[in-house]
């Protein structure tokens, strides 16, 4: 049935009767983690704005739902041309204002945000973006840096292979690709780069062995001179992938090319690492990178500030840094988010700049008890806290009992003992199992991340 929306309809009914029908297409844990807060804000000639609370949903449902949304939107009024996203929470008032504000300068362009558009490079999958001249530097990855540089006058031949390692969002990515441009700029192309994944190494992996195609991996990485692959840890523990990439770093090795491996930790510490390549990996140079200190943090606002053409005052920038200390992505997404209402006329002061922090990271958890973690967990998936309790095995059921086990341990620090008992009286190691399941599970799957912050937004929210 098509309905169309009449003029009276308001931007609320109208989003959500797209919600209606998305939430028809999707499973329910992933509209429940995908939707729950998004909010459509405009609809102008033929333009949806749809409002999300974080810099990640923002990119995983442009990925990954917008012909879904564009469809729903459509069915209701098929004027709608195109979808845009931007990141700003739920029942922001700001919103409005901001909204006002943009009708006011309208032709200001200004006014709009101006990202400028990096296209990777089809052949060695890096992203211009990412470069030396972009990539500031402190105490916490001098090393790495200078190892990096190191690469550049040296190719193949100084530290091979270069393996740098360090937690999320603090510039690992960054940092390899950067190496990765610098080398074509510098030698004009004369070597041949590739950067890769190892999720994508492990599906190339996987398809050629299926397709009965091995060669299809020697001609694509073993021809190159610069291999720079990206969070390694992946491949531990999957046999054939390891099997694979051994013959490619001994072939490349063997020719002095050029090696540059990352992880989000040192090889030693990967655990079902095979010896055989985890001893290839400290043949080389490690370096880590590790939390940026209030210097470091501050002249990266600095120097974003700078490359967008935005000012903002000191002590917005000195409370931005002090407050967002351990990743250097939720740093940018949160400037992102304050540039973007400074652009839509908001005046930025400290305190303004605070809410904003902490609306947008996670609240030190305090005063919450076990069973609003299990309420939560329980909400979320639409069961009863009894459900997590008693001895179900169905899968959903088993899922949502680790993520709770997980939790209690995260959020509580809560003894193995403990948690296995609240949970129908379950032995401690079943706790750790879950634990580290759940834990090792995040590393690899945004899906379950996105749904653990939704989790954790409501425990706060309790
Ligand atoms: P990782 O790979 O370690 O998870 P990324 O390299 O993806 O982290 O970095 C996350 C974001 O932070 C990127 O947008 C990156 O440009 C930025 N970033 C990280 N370190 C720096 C730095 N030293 N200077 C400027 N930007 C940085
Ligand atoms: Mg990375």
């Amino acid at each position: 049935m098509r309905v169309t929306t009449t003029p009276s309809m308001n931007l609320e009914q109208v989003w959500q009767n797209a919600l209606a029908e998305i939430e028809l297409q999707i499973s329910r844990p992933n509209f429940v983690t995908w939707f729950t807060h998004s909010q459509l804000i405009e609809k102008e000639a033929g333009v949806a704005l749809v409002a999300l609370p974080n810099h990640f949903s923002k990119e995983w449902i442009e990925n990954r739902y917008y012909n879904v949304i564009l469809g729903a939107l459509r069915n209701h009024d098929d004027s709608t041309k195109k979808i845009e996203f931007i990141v700003a929470s739920h029942n922001d008032s700001a919103i409005k204002k901001s909204l006002a504000a943009k009708k006011e300068k309208k032709e200001d362009s200004a006014g709009q945000l101006s990202f400028t558009e990096f296209k990777i490079d089809p052949d060695t999958n890096l992203n211009p973006r990412y470069t030396f001249e972009t990539f500031v530097v402190g105490k916490s990855n001098e090393l790495a840096h200078a190892a990096a540089q190191a690469v550049i006058t040296e190719v193949g031949s100084k530290y091979n292979p270069l393996f740098v390692y360090g937690g999320v969002g603090l510039g690992k990515t960054h940092l390899m690709q950067a190496v990765g441009n610098e080398i074509k700029r510098v030698y004009s192309n004369k070597y041949k780069v590739k950067y890769v994944s190892s999720e994508k190494f492990t599906n190339d992996v996987i398809w050629a062995i299926r397709n009965k195609r091995m060669e299809t991996i020697k001609e694509k990485y073993r021809l190159v001179d610069v291999l720079i692959i990206d969070d390694i840890q992946f491949i531990a523990g999957k046999p054939a992938t390891e099997e694979e990439f051994f013959y490619t770093f001994n072939a490349l090795y063997e020719q002095n090319k050029q090696i540059v491996i990352s992880s989000d930790r040192p090889p030693k510490f990967i655990p079902t690492l095979e010896d055989r390549l985890s001893s290839r990996f400290q043949g080389g140079m490690q370096v880590d990178i590790s939390f940026p200190d209030y210097e470091l943090r501050s002249a990266i606002v600095r120097t974003k500030l700078q490359e967008k053409a935005v000012l903002l005052g000191d002590e917005v920038i000195n409370t931005i840094a002090e407050k967002i200390q351990k990743n250097i992505r939720e740093l940018e997404g949160i400037l992102n988010k304050i540039i973007f209402y400074q652009s839509r006329g908001e005046e930025i002061t400290p305190k303004f700049a605070e809410k904003i922090i902490n609306e947008s990271i996670q609240e030190p958890t305090k005063n919450i008890n076990p069973n609003q973690i299990l309420k939560a967990v329980a909400d979320f998936y639409e069961i009863s806290p009894n459900d997590l309790i008693n001895r179900s095995r169905k899968k959903e059921i088993a899922e949502s009992r680790q993520i709770a086990m997980y939790l209690l341990r995260e959020v509580l620090s809560l003894s193995y003992p403990f948690i296995g008992n609240k949970l129908g009286k379950r032995d401690h190691t079943t706790a750790i199992y879950a634990y580290e399941k759940i834990a090792q599970e995040m590393q690899k799957n945004q899906n379950l991340n996105q749904k653990i912050l939704t989790i954790k937004e409501m425990i706060n929210r309790e």
